[in-house]
């Protein structure tokens, strides 16, 4: 039997390789170039849209685990990066050109793959199918997705709030607290501000600079809810303190005093380690961000492990629709990969590209599929994005965070390097990865 694949893009072309290599015939559309996204400009498969990084090579950084962890896998497009890159530090940097030729080429030469450049305007049902139409999904294939999915289950815009790491937050600082102490636990934490300091912050964050929205986005609508914080702000010097700033009904336990306005953060994993900023989505260019969120007190050292962005994304809310295995919960055919299942940025959709192959394939063969603990950095973004419990999800990409059960060590270096080693040990016992 076959399979279909939507979308020639990192995640798409990752998979089909996989299925390929397992002996399996796909049928890989790409509606490129006949149909453009707006984001592409070239001819060819797997094509980076903007920067030309994967980001850190470092074994010992979240993203060069996660790459590692790709090549114990027998990644196909993370070969073909590094056999493509270029100088660029710690980073896997490529030539852009090569890489997509290379790719292009892999995937033309396959006998197992029959590429076709054509648009998919509905999800086929008569055969498995894997969507990895990627963040800029055409509009009809959307509309279908939508009906699979429900209305409320497919978002086409980012309004990204930054994520911090909970171990950087000064809490001789910020305090734990609910909102009128409702409930039983102290979930928030809170960042208080007396008026001089909002007033140093609101002066820093309208005067921003913001990152400009390209020609294909800029048609696109903001919900009200996702509106940006430096948007909102610019409506009057209490707009925030009367929104997502608001200080009321969050007295700071050891003062007993009411601030003027207060920046909360929420759990954003299920291991409390990264707490996302509340109502604090932006726009704004990742330096000033950065100096905007140290000037908050109880942040100043925060570390930021996702800055917060926009850019028109469509993705799906995968802790309602996916399984970690990446197959649609009410529909065992269907695959979903790459950044339409709501992980962010180049390696994270190959990652995802990877599985999903993979287990397309052992579906076909009646074998059980693969779901990989969240000790390693892919089996801890899959248990993200397909977690039943958030309630607002957004795309995050790999970080340390999403790594279970969080070792204890201060040493924020020895940390990264235990866990990185704990992934990698978990990898090489399992060797059958490679064949199956
Ligand atoms: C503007 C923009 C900039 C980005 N910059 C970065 C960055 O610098 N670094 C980073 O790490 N990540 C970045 N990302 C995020 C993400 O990593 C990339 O979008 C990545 O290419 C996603 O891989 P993918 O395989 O999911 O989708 P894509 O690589 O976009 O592949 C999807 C493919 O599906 C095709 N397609 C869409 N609809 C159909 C259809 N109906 N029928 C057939 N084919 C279809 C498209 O033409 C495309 O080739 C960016 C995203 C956007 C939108």
């Amino acid at each position: 039997m076959k399979i279909t694949i939507i979308g020639g893009g990192l995640a798409g072309c990752e998979a089909a390789l996989q299925l390929a290599k397992r002996g399996i015939q796909t049928d890989l559309y790409e509606m490129r170039p006949e149909k453009t996204t707006g984001a592409h400009s070239t001819e060819y498969l797997a094509e980076f849209v903007c920067s030309n990084s994967l980001g850190s090579n470092d074994v010992y950084s979240a993203s060069g685990l996660l790459k590692q962890e790709l090549r114990f896998m027998d990644s196909f497009l993370i070969k073909f990066a590094d056999e493509c890159s270029v100088p660029a530090g710690n980073a896997l940097a490529v030539d852009r050109t090569l890489f997509a030729q290379k790719v292009t080429a892999a995937i033309k030469e396959n006998p197992n793959i029959n590429l076709i450049n054509k648009e998919i305007t509905d999800i086929p049902t008569d055969t498995p199918v894997i969507i990895a139409s990627g963040p800029l999904t055409s509009e009809s294939l959307t509309q279908k997705i939508m009906e699979f999915t429900g209305r409320d289950n497919l978002y086409f815009f980012d309004a990204i709030a930054p994520v911090i790491e909970k171990d950087s937050i000064d809490f001789n600082k910020a305090f734990w607290a609910n909102r009128y102490n409702k409930g039983e636990d102290a979930a928030y934490i809170n960042c208080p501000m007396i008026k001089e300091e909002y007033e140093i912050f609101y002066e820093k964050l309208i005067n921003s600079p913001t990152i400009e929205l390209k020609e294909f986005e800029k048609g696109a609508k903001f919900f009200e809810s996702c509106m940006p914080v430096e948007v909102m702000a610019k409506r009057g010097k209490d707009t925030l303190r009367f929104g997502p700033l608001k200080p009321v009904g969050l007295t700071d336990p050891r003062t007993n005093i009411e601030n003027y306005a207060v920046i909360q953060l929420r759990q954003d994993n299920k291991a409390a380690t990264l707490y996302n900023m509340v109502g604090f989505q932006t726009n704004l260019k990742w330096g000033a961000q950065k100096e905007l969120i140290h000037c908050i007190p109880g942040l100043e050292n925060a570390a930021i492990v996702r800055f917060g962005v926009m850019h028109r994304n469509t993705f799906i809310f995968s802790p309602f629709v996916l399984a970690p295995t990446m197959q649609a919960r009410i529909r065992k055919t269907l695959f979903f990969a790459g950044q339409i299942t709501g992980v962010e940025g180049y390696t994270e959709s190959i990652a995802t590209g990877l599985l999903a192959g993979i287990n397309a394939a052992r579906f076909l063969e009646n074998r059980e599929l693969l779901t990989l603990p969240s000790i390693t950095m892919l089996g801890g973004l899959c248990s993200y994005i397909t977690h039943m419990e958030h309630k607002n999800f957004q795309p995050i990409n790999s970080n340390w965070g999403l790594l279970e059960p969080p070792v204890k060590q201060k040493d924020k270096k020895l940390r990264h390097k235990m866990l990185a080693e704990r992934a990698l040990d978990y990898f090489a016992g399992i060797e059958l990865l490679n064949q199956n």
